[in-house]
């Protein structure tokens, strides 16, 4: 079976969301870190999702990469790629979004580009090529004040325009809503007028679906993770991918681990829900900040204790503590030591015997992959919205769940534990 979709995704949990697309619309999807090379293993996939760090990287240096990865996943058999994006539009003012998809288009050929962040399920919708954030047009929501991309308008034809070489259409919700052949006569439409990029309205999956049939014979194709949502259909409507296949959970034998770095408030239920249960250690912040080689205390701590229950390991504080610990020590000094005490910890104890492991926290996960070297991921079932179980490919197999701090009920480690039994 050949490669049937490939997706540059310019973070590393929005490739993970977009892997959660295309495994619930039954792809064997594998997510690989950076851009890959000969040595990369994508197993049996239909789709590799590559997750850059592009999103605030130096726009010469996202171009490239992103180039490079459409190369090699065309190279491998990609009849279609997404250039994914957050369904905020999430960019600077100069932007990275526009120049990727310019190179992109050069690189694929593509005459037009769809431009759709919207994700309905998430309450990212387009209206009139609007974007909006729940009732709020982007430009009001809580993005206008992001610290790296606050978005500042909500007009998706201004901010391509602003970011690109060439000129946005809109195919308004109206002519979405005829169905699959009229969103085709449009987006020609578009191209004949000397449009480059067709802002598509859409505010259900329903929308997304209809989007998706549209654009089979797309070599490229923008958005966030929900313009993956139809792609699938179009393989197995040619017969070149099957039935919707079933996203296979790792099957680890070994010991199990939660590393939680993130602070917040659903993550420090879940820790408060099992710490009383479980063998558990925080991290002494005062002496990791005064160079205490701590790391090597608590994975020599974890090893001692009985093999039959998992062990959490977190750093996690209230946000008084970390208001408190940041005016110490420094807020950027604390976080880096943090993620890469916990990277360390990660990888001494899956060098002994821990192959089972939930990372709370998205930049704490980025340091836990890193420190494992981990190079690709094969995507499993969902444990909670958003956060499937992994396991990592080309090594000895980890199972890794990685959430964003944010995700998850109360009891998602157990949730996820309980999974794998
Ligand atoms: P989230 O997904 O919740 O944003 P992240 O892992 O992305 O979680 O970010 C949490 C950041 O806070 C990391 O850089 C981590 O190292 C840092 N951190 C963790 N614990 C503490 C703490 N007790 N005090 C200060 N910073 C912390």
């Amino acid at each position: 079976m050949t490669l049937l979709v490939g997706a540059i995704a310019d973070d590393f949990t929005g490739a993970t969301d977009l892997c959660n697309t295309l495994v619930k619309e039954g792809m064997r999807t594998v997510q690989v870190i950076g851009v890959p090379d000969d040595t990369t293993d994508i197993g049996d996939a239909d789709a590799v999702v590559v997750a850059l760090k592009s999103r605030t990287a130096p726009v010469d240096l996202a171009v490239s990469q992103s180039v490079a990865a459409h190369d090699w996943l065309t190279a491998h058999g990609a009849a279609q790629v997404v250039e994914k994006y957050c369904s905020t539009f999430d960019s600077t003012a100069d932007g990275n979004i526009g120049p990727i998809t310019d190179a992109l288009m050069e690189r694929s050929g593509a005459q037009i580009a769809v431009i759709c962040p919207a994700f309905p399920e998430n309450l990212r919708t387009i209206y009139q090529g609007h974007l909006f954030v729940g009732a709020d047009l982007l430009s009001d929501s809580s993005m206008k004040d992001h610290p790296l991309t606050p978005m500042r308008d909500a007009s998706l034809v201004r901010l391509t325009e602003a970011q690109s070489k060439g000129k946005a259409g809109v195919v308004p919700l109206q002519v979405i809503r005829q169905g699959p052949a009229a969103i085709r006569d449009a987006i020609a439409s578009l191209q004949t007028q000397g449009f480059s990029y067709a802002v598509t309205d859409a505010i259900d999956p329903e929308d997304l679906r209809a989007i998706g049939a549209a654009i089979a014979s797309h070599p490229l194709v923008t958005g966030g993770s929900g313009i993956a949502t139809g792609l699938p259909d179009n393989f197995r409507a040619t017969g070149q991918l099957g039935k919707a296949h079933n996203p296979r959970l790792p099957t680890p034998t070994g010991r199990k681990l939660v590393l939680a770095g993130s602070c917040s408030q659903a993550t420090r239920q879940q820790i408060a829900r099992v710490q009383d249960t479980w063998p558990t250690r925080k991290l002494d912040i005062d002496a990791l900040a005064t160079g205490t080689d701590i790391a090597a205390e608590l994975a020599d701590w974890a090893l001692n204790t009985p093999a039959d229950t998992p062990v959490l390991i977190y750093s996690s504080s209230d946000p008084a503590e970390v208001t408190d610990l940041q005016a110490k020590y420094g807020r950027e000094a604390i976080g880096e030591k943090v993620e890469q005490t916990l990277g360390r910890i990660a990888t001494q104890l899956v060098a002994n015997g821990f192959d089972t492991l939930v990372v709370a926290g998205g930049e704490t996960s980025g340091a836990v992959v890193s420190a494992l070297s981990v190079r690709a991921l094969r995507i499993g079932p969902e444990i909670a919205p958003g956060v499937p179980w992994t396991e990592t490919l080309g090594g000895p197999p980890v199972a890794l769940a990685l959430k964003s701090g944010n995700f998850g009920g109360e009891t998602f480690f157990e949730d996820a534990f309980g999974m794998l039994t």
